[in-house]
């Protein structure tokens, strides 16, 4: 089966088309500037070289036709027909309380990705207008829809409610979700698998650390706490977000520097965390460069980063009364040996004894980066969460197509 998976934007829309038969990549690429001038469809057929095409792209729809055009050119393309794709998977960052898994799209999961736009104002609409262009220019494809927030509905309500009037709770669903949950649900797995043991009998603390960075606490292969909350700005000092602060310094804010509500949300999440404290780049490269010439503002920032991570880590060894590993992914987590030797340090009380040979090698593959004799592993273990999506989309539709299945199941909790 062929599965193409999306990940939809509100100017951008990111494919990948997979060969379910041994989950090889056939084409990936990406359309930027959609309703912009000059939009631009850059295609990487299998392992030939990126094609870039520029022209007007003013919506998703004409995006999702030039894609499949483009899977299907007579020269770019790696299909002989659009036909041949089966199945098509969504990311989709906010699931709510109604979405404890991946679920086929039916006109009532799409009526409650609907009703969830208040959560997620700026990801869930994005994702529809994906969802709803995909439906357009191949309408009789199954669709499903992958959650980032669907891992963590495991936690308990010690873990997700706020100590706040829970009036706001039953009216508001203002609550902990979490985020990055595809990505900690495949690196969880990925990571048992390498040593060898179930993910059931596993407590981990997985750091994806990215742009966006959470921890997460994985007990017996479920959530069971995570730093981000109702919405990422919470928990980890990020690239450009503060992560957790005082609740009383928004207020403080508006009154001593005179600005809007809007204004503190976005200095909070768009003008703090790395940019904010080094005053150079949101980007860790950049940071941790500035701080090897010498950089006093980026080794703080690295400092402030790097305390973060150990505190949660130190924090969720204690929720889940033990720790087997940490793991560590994403673009910080998997490139940044700097970083990830800077968290370690702190941790040798926990039993994480790093290994620097180790923690220095790069591969895209699964990697130990203590030492043999180290009581809790440390972890590298690169994220793939478009490889989720397509298992989900290719497990659901596969499901749906069986005999005693009772057509499009699995509309999730509680939907
Ligand atoms: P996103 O949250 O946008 O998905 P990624 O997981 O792709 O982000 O991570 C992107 C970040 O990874 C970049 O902003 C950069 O700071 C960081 N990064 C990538 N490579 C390195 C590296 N070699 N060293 C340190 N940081 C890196």
């Amino acid at each position: 089966m062929n599965v193409l998976v999306i990940n939809s934007g509100s100017s951008s829309l990111k494919y990948q088309l997979y060969d379910m038969r041994d989950e090889s990549i056939l084409a990936k690429g990406r359309v930027e500037r959609i309703g912009m001038d000059s939009s631009i469809l850059s295609h990487e057929p299998g392992n030939r070289p990126e094609v870039r095409e520029v022209s007007e792209i003013l919506d998703h729809t004409t995006a999702v036709r030039k894609v499949l055009d483009m899977l299907t050119h007579r020269e770019f393309g790696v299909l002989r027909t659009i036909h041949d794709i089966e199945a098509v998977g969504h990311r989709v960052v906010h699931g709510g309380e109604s979405f404890g898994e991946s679920v086929l799209v039916t006109p009532e999961v799409k009526l409650e990705i609907r009703r969830l736009f208040d959560l997620a104002p700026l990801h869930n609409p994005a994702h529809m207008t994906g969802i709803s262009a995909v439906e357009s220019n191949l309408p009789d494809v199954p669709q499903a829809v992958v959650f980032d927030t669907a891992f963590h509905q495991t936690m308990p309500p010690s873990s997700y409610l706020y100590a706040i009037p829970t009036v706001l709770y039953r009216k508001h669903k203002i609550r902990r979700y979490g985020f990055h949950g595809t990505s900690v649900d495949y690196v969880s797995r990925s990571a048992a698998e390498f040593l060898g043991r179930p993910v059931s009998g596993l407590k981990l603390v997985v750091c994806h650390i990215g742009n966006g960075a959470s921890c997460t606490a994985v007990l017996h292969g479920k959530s069971y706490d995570t730093s981000m909350g109702m919405t990422p700005l919470e928990g980890l000092m990020m690239g450009t977000r503060s992560g957790d602060l005082d609740p009383a310094i928004v207020p403080y804010t508006i009154n001593k520097e005179e600005l809007t509500l809007n204004e503190v949300n976005s200095m909070l999440n768009k003008h703090s965390g790395l940019l904010a404290v080094s005053g150079i780049s949101s980007d860790m490269r950049e940071v941790v460069q500035a701080m090897e010439s010498g950089n006093e503002s980026a080794r703080l920032a690295f400092e402030m980063y790097a305390y973060r991570i150990r505190k949660y880590i130190g924090a969720y060894a204690a929720a889940m009364n033990g720790l087997d590993a940490v793991v560590f992914t994403a673009g910080v987590g998997e490139n940044s040996d700097v970083l990830r030797k800077r968290v370690c340090e702190g941790l040798t009380f926990l039993g994480i004894e790093l290994d620097e040979a180790r923690n220095a090698v790069r591969s895209g593959e699964p990697r130990l980066i203590t030492a043999d004799g180290s009581r809790v592993a440390a972890l590298v273990v690169p994220t793939n969460e478009e490889l989720l999506i397509a298992r989900d989309t290719y497990r659901l539709v596969a499901q749906s197509r069986t005999p005693e299945s009772s057509g499009p199941s699995g509309t999730g909790k509680g939907t």
